[in-house]
């Protein structure tokens, strides 16, 4: 009962509830300020304050709970002043749903060849205009609080691939020592998020709500109801702040991060430092590793990865939520995710072909068009085919994390309640 404790009350910001069990995987519900997300659950990337090619009311039918924004994008353009002049991302974006914002320290990391690390932080050029900027725990904070995503990111330095042992303890140790200090300044600055001043308007009041008629989806349709009706936002919300293991491919190093996260404490913890170069089987057995290393009642999340059965395999080991741009990335260059696996639509096999994209898939680009639209728009380049194939990847990606949300809950029930 947070309302009996005062100093609880103000430290409201997500509450995570595990419904079901099914060996390590696991279906729950995360409620943040903004909206109740189902778990395991996949996040659209919206880089700079969209995800490419979609639109929010579009993202809303999809089912989309949460997105992620990137911290280092939206501080170089539009930059922290207009957004938070704007009050803040969800209202600037016209987004009524949550948000998380990484911390800025993977673009830094792998956008900026002439960055400079030090203890204190992380200078680096603009790739936009080759203006010096400068990233610390502190100032990512900063910004994380401004832009007022549900769920911050410490700020973490993302070892590169391959690095030798003293390399990785020397990152993995600055990573803690930038954690703690992240977290000390949430701590003492986290009543700044726009949102938590009654000024701004909350969620439901927001224009645009829209999302009551979700298209397809084969079951759960009344979570987008649910989603705007058991959000946690009120005049006390905060957000929650994550932290994040690292330690590369080194195991010894991953389990010792995890350990000394934990110990700094935070409502949440991130799987970093993968997806950066190395094989796959070696990215599935790290985070087999460091799940076993985390607590089970905290949301865990994987970040950067990965392909349509990756997320569906990582779900079914015990991550909660993971997010990445290949969705919409390989949608923007024809690349399409079916239940008969990939296509190219570009491919000439394809010009006179009237079936559906996916026949056994219900979103409305595969009931509506046809390969050979499909193809013809990619070929001339036209805009909507990115905007039609996005639809479809996304939709892809949705529809199988919902269904190993079934999944698991039936096993769950055949099992009992407890694992
Ligand atoms: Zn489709």
């Amino acid at each position: 009962m947070p309302f009996c404790n005062p100093l609880e009350f103000f430290a409201v910001s997500i509450q995570f509830q595990i419904e079901k069990n099914s060996g390590p995987g696991r279906v729950g519900k995360l409620r943040a300020p903004h909206a109740v997300i189902d778990t395991p659950a996949f996040m659209p990337v919206g880089t700079v304050g969209s995800v490419k090619a979609v639109s929010q009311d579009l993202l809303e039918r999809l089912g989309v709970q949460i997105l992620l924004g990137n911290t280092y994008h939206l501080y170089l353009r539009p930059g922290l002043d207009v957004v938070r002049r704007m009050g803040g991302l969800h209202h600037f974006m016209g987004w009524r749903r949550a948000i998380l914002t990484d911390s800025g320290g993977f673009q830094v990391f792998s956008l900026n060849d002439l960055r400079k690390v030090t203890e204190e932080g992380v200078t680096f050029r603009s790739h936009l205009d080759g203006s010096t900027h400068f990233l610390s725990p502190e100032r990512a904070m900063e910004v994380q609080i401004g832009l007022g995503a549900d769920i911050i990111m410490a700020f973490d330095e993302c070892t590169e691939y391959p690095a030798d042992r003293a390399r990785l303890r020397e990152s993995m140790e600055m990573t803690l020592r930038w954690a703690a200090r992240s977290k000390k300044y949430f701590e003492e600055h986290k009543e700044e998020v726009p949102w938590a001043s009654s000024q701004l308007s909350a969620p439901s009041s927001q224009k645009g709500g829209g999302g009551s008629d979700q298209w397809l989806v084969t079951s759960g349709k009344s979570d987008e109801r649910e989603t705007s009706d058991q959000a946690l936002i009120t005049n006390h919300s905060t957000q929650a702040l994550f932290g994040i293991v690292q330690g590369g491919m080194d195991r010894e190093l991953r389990r010792e991060s995890a350990l000394r996260t934990m110990e700094i404490g935070f409502p949440g913890y991130a799987i970093g430092g993968l997806s950066v170069g190395e094989p796959r089987e070696l990215t599935r057995e790290i985070v087999e590793y460091t799940l076993e290393h985390l607590p089970s009642d905290k949301p865990r999340y994987l970040m950067g990865v990965g392909t349509p059965e990756e997320i569906a395999l990582y779900a079914c080991m015990g991550v909660d939520m993971m997010d990445c741009v290949l969705p919409t990335r390989a949608a923007r260059h024809g690349l399409l995710f079916t239940s008969e696996g990939r296509i190219s639509i570009k491919q000439a096999r394809y010009i006179e072909d009237d079936g559906p994209l996916d026949p056994q898939c219900q979103c409305p680009i595969c009931v509506r068009y046809s390969r050979a639209y499909l193809r013809h728009l990619y070929a001339a380049n036209e805009i909507l085919a990115q905007v039609l194939n996005s639809i479809h990847n996304l939709h892809f990606y949705m529809e199988t994390m919902r269904r190993v949300r079934q999944e698991i809950a039936a096993e769950g029930r055949k099992r009992g309640p407890k694992q």
